[in-house]
This record gives C-alpha cells, sequence and structure tokens, in this order.
C-alpha cells in the first residue's frame, strides 16, 4: 500500500526525517534488492542495521504487514551474502551465538565470573583507576550500571519445583531465559515467588535453553530453530497449563514460535501447542492468578511513591501486554501511576542495539529521559533486562533527580507484598 501510516510510529525515522531509515523505505530496500534491483551491498547492510526491530510500525500499519518478519529474512539474506568475508566478526559471533548463549552451563559460569569480579575488590580497582575507560564508552558506561549478580541460578536457588500457595489456580513453567538467570537470577526467583503466591505451581524445566531471539534477530535462523525445539520438547514434557516469561525481549520470540519452525510441518502442531501459552508475567498473575496480597499503605498521610512505566517494545508491540503492567502498579495501595509521553516508544535499549549503534541508542535514551523527568516519578518500571539496563544508563546521565530508580516489575511487586518485612512508606528518597 506503501500508506506510510507507519513512518510516525517509527523511532529512526522520527529521528531523522529520512524515508530510507522508516518502514516503508526499508521495505523498499528489501525489495529492491529481492527484485535485483540492487545488491544486499554494506549500504544496504547499514541501513537494516539501523531497524531497531521495535515493531512499532506492526500495530501502525492497516494492511497488517508484518515487519519483523521481514527484517529477519533481510538479515538472514545479508548473513548469507557476507559469511564468507567475515574474519574476527565472525569468530565473535560464533563465540557468543554457539558457544554460549545455547549452554545455560557456561552463562552459569559467566554469572559466576561477574560475581567474582563484583564482590572480590577487582571491581573497587578497576573503577578507582578508571580501567574502563579502556573499552569502548558504550561497554564501560554498562559495567557501571550491571547489577550485583547472585552468580546461581532460579533452579539451585529454589528447586525445580515450587508449590502454589493456598488454593491451586493451575501449573507454569518459568522460562528463565540466559542471561536473564545469569544476571538477574533474582528477578527469576522473586517471578517464580510472586506465581506461587499467586496459586501457581511452578515448574523450572532444566532442559530448557536459550530463547533464540537473539540468534533470530542477527541472521542466526537454523540455530534460533535448534533452541526453539529444545524448549518445546522442555515445556512439552514438563506438563505445564503455561509457560511464563518475565522478560519482553524473550516472550515476543517465544509466542512466535510456530513461525520459526512454519516450514518445518512435523513441528508446527507443538510448536503452536507453546505458542499459545505462552505469557508475560504481568498478564498471568492479573489476568489468572489469585489477587496477590499488596500490603496497604502504613502510616497516615504518607506520600503516595510516584511510579511511571516504560513499555518493553516487544511485550507491547508482539505480545500485545502493554495493559496488565499498569493495571497490576495502578493496584497498588500508596503507588501512583504517572503515565509517560510515548511510553511506548523505544529507548534505545533493542538487543545489542545500545552497543552497536550507539549514537541513534543515545539520541532515543536522551529523549526518553526527558519524557521520564517530566513525570518527577521516583520509580521508572520496566519489564525486559535490556530496556531495565538502558534505563538506569539514562538516570545516571539525565535524569534531574538522581535519587531516581529504575526497576523491574517482579522487583517491585514482590517488594511490596505482605509478607515483606519493609514498610510500604520507606522508599528510597
Ligand atoms: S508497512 Fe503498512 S503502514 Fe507502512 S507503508 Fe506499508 S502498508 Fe503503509
Ligand atoms: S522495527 Fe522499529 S525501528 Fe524498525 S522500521 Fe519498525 S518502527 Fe522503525
Amino acid at each position: 500500500m506503501r500508506c506510510g501510516f507507519c513512518l510516525p510510529a517509527c523511532p529512526t525515522f522520527r529521528e531523522t526525517g529520512l524515508e530510507a531509515e522508516s518502514p516503508r523505505g526499508r521495505i523498499a530496500l528489501m525489495k529492491a534488492t529481492v527484485d535485483d534491483v540492487m545488491e544486499p551491498d554494506v549500504p544496504f547492510e547499514e541501513q537494516m542495521s539501523h531497524c531497531l526491530g521495535c515493531r512499532a510500525c506492526e500495530p501502525a500499519c492497516p494492511a497488517d504487514v508484518k515487519y519483523g518478519r521481514l527484517i529477519e529474512q533481510a538479515r538472514d539474506a545479508i548473513e548469507l551474502h557476507t559469511k564468507q568475508h567475515r574474519g574476527w566478526v565472525k569468530g565473535v559471533r560464533k563465540l557468543v551465538f554457539q558457544g554460549l548463549f545455547p549452554h545455560p552451563k557456561r552463562m552459569e559460569l559467566l554469572g559466576k565470573g561477574l560475581k567474582l569480579y563484583q564482590r572480590s575488590g577487582l571491581r573497587a580497582v578497576v573503577r578507582k583507576t578508571n580501567a574502563t575507560k579502556l573499552l569502548p564508552k558504550q561497554l564501560g558506561d554498562m559495567e557501571r550500571i550491571l547489577p550485583d549478580v547472585a552468580g546461581k541460578g532460579v533452579a539451585k536457588t529454589l528447586g525445580t519445583r515450587i508449590a502454589a500457595k493456598g488454593e491451586r489456580v493451575g501449573t507454569v513453567g518459568l522460562f528463565r531465559g540466559c542471561l536473564m538467570d545469569a544476571m538477574f537470577s533474582e528477578t527469576n526467583r522473586k517471578t517464580a515467588e510472586l506465581l506461587s503466591e499467586a496459586g501457581f505451581d511452578v515448574v523450572i524445566p532444566e532442559a530448557q535453553n536459550c530463547c533464540g531471539a537473539l540468534h533470530a534477530h542477527s541472521g542466526e535462523t537454523e540455530q534460533a530453530k535448534e533452541l526453539a525445539k529444545r524448549n518445546i520438547r522442555a515445556f512439552r514434557e514438563a506438563g505445564v497449563d503455561a509457560i511464563v516469561s518475565n522478560a519482553g525481549g524473550c516472550g515476543a520470540i517465544l509466542v512466535e514460535y510456530d513461525h520459526l519452525l512454519h516450514e518445518e510441518p512435523e513441528w508446527l502442531e507443538e510448536a503452536q501447542w507453546f505458542a499459545n501459552r505462552t505469557k508475560d508475567i504481568s498478564s498471568i498473575l492479573w489476568n489468572e492468578g489469585r489477587t496477590l496480597p499488596f500490603a496497604k499503605q502504613t502510616g497516615s498521610g504518607a506520600e503516595p511513591v510516584k511510579v511511571t512505566y516504560q513499555d518493553s517494545c516487544h511485550l507491547k508491540n508482539v505480545m500485545k501486554g502493554g495493559a496488565a503492567p499498569r493495571k497490576l502498579l495502578d493496584s497498588l495501595p500508596g503507588v501512583e501511576l504517572v503515565e509517560m509521553k510515548d511510553a511506548g516508544s523505544c529507548c534505545g535499549s533493542a538487543g545489542i542495539y545500545n552497543i552497536t549503534q550507539p549514537d541513534m541508542a543515545n539520541r532515543l535514551l536522551e529523549k526518553k529521559m526527558d519524557d521520564a523527568n517530566s513525570t518527577t516519578a521516583h520509580y521508572i518500571v520496566t519489564s525486559n533486562p535490556g530496556c531495565l539496563l538502558q534505563m538506569k544508563l539514562g538516570i545516571e546521565r539525565h535524569a534531574n533527580d538522581k535519587r531516581m530508580q529504575a526497576v523491574h516489575i517482579v522487583d517491585f511487586l514482590h517488594e511490596r507484598i505482605e509478607h515483606s518485612n519493609r514498610p510500604i512508606d520507606k522508599v528510597n528518597r
């Protein structure tokens, strides 16, 4: 149709005003390569790399163009075309995509290594000597905002089966993620505890794996398919009613496993079973769980805690899960939810976009923080680890009030459950 309705939804078009930086422009470039009008050469590759993959263009499109599928095919084609030309890049990709992410034990080792770095005093020395200045700026900044890691995954902390508290509502499988379980395993632990509190038996299948999102978005589709099959098998054998994700980036590919495996008829039914049962943590808590026992606000006249919610693009645009987190936050006693302008617009994190495309990522982050500052919120709440780190970076660089905090919605909700010893009106400011 080429109607252009998608243009105002696209963050890179809004920033540059260039047709080539818009969904319509990128689709035209893809078509030109398919029609042999142009090669999938370096300028084409650069243009495709500028796309955040946020998929804000999809809900805006009246013709229901599946842009996410097109960009993945384009990246696949680029990979095929350039594979023989790559040297060290190929090595790094192989190490990360094949040697690290698909191996939970190696991811656990990574977590243990990070913990050692953080607790042994090495981190303090690195920071004191400004050694992070030797790294590219974006990576040095990331080092400062990494959470303190627990060094062991959720299944090591809680076991692989957690019983529902009170009357049982159902049985769910927790999708723990690879980076999520290495770096945010405390959030995984709290996810399982919230689910148990809401009446679900929680199973954490040991045979599960990385979701394959980074592989699929980077032209490594075959590896993504292999990971999808392992996950389907693991959760099928666990006999769960639903699969719960607490990271929008992972959840979005889990709900599209049926598309990922659509060319393999022997897998289609299993993949549909998996995709149809995958839910985001906020959606299942709000729509299916028993009401959580949130602590009542204590103390008279206590100021409400002001929060604003930054959408995870993939949770909002692919899983259509933007409403439940807001409803949960809005239901909390003593919490005031203030909507941020353009909350659904990408913060610039987008997987590894903030490392590979720092200029555009920083422009988007600065804009996002202008909007966050306008809310005067105490907390920016998110539903994805990448967005969380990006928001922490944004606060460090651009917050008007440095006491502002970024927090995953699971951590925020868990802290407000009644059994918590923390008084609700003691906020960190
Ligand atoms: S992708 Fe959809 S919204 Fe964008 S120009 Fe094409 S038809 Fe219009
Ligand atoms: S995925 Fe996001 S950045 Fe890419 S074209 Fe669509 S709206 Fe623009």
